[in-house]
């Protein structure tokens, strides 16, 4: 949509940054490259806040991180008992940051909210066994007939039924 600005390289900021924004724009921000890590969130609480089967992060130390744009539009859920924030835009909702009272120096950031590369592919799934039965993990596929581009998980043999789900 819109190329990123370009940044003046100040203290340590690397060479590298990753850009990344939410879906109306209003919030715009960056990270030095490489990020520290990326992993898949399968918690249920990462599910409901952004009402995917699953979440992807990039972590990023809080010090490689830069709000470009957007500071006001920005709302924030704290929930206390898990000690954890996570902000949203308020103008378009998309969910943006994730940051824990546990790690402190860190700000997670959705993986998809980025436009280019991190730096870091995510190797790393947490919280699996809070995965739902119908998250998607990768069956086999076949084309729906007679719906172009649409491809189905066919019902599963009675045999396999029997040797359960997931997990
Ligand atoms: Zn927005």
């Amino acid at each position: 949509m819109r190329k990123p600005a370009a940044t003046p390289r100040i203290g340590k900021a690397s060479a590298v940054q990753a850009a990344g924004q939410c879906v109306c724009g209003a919030v715009r921000f960056e990270i030095d490259v490489p990020a520290v890590w990326a992993w898949h969130d399968h918690s249920a609480a990462s599910r409901r806040a952004h009402g995917s089967a699953y979440v992807t992060y990039v972590g990023s130390w809080r010090s490689r991180f830069r709000l470009l744009e957007g500071e006001g539009s920005i709302s924030r859920f704290e929930d206390a008992e898990a000690g954890t924030t996570r902000s949203f835009c308020s103008r378009c909702g998309t969910p943006l940051f994730y940051e824990r009272r546990r790690a402190p120096k860190m700000v997670n950031i959705p993986r998809p909210l980025f436009s280019g590369r991190t730096g870091r592919e995510p190797r790393y799934h947490l919280a699996l066994g809070e995965a739902p039965d119908w998250a998607y993990l990768g069956e086999p596929l076949a084309p729906l007939k007679g719906y172009p581009g649409v491809m189905w998980e066919r019902p599963r043999r009675k045999k396999s039924r029997e040797t359960g789900g997931l997990v």
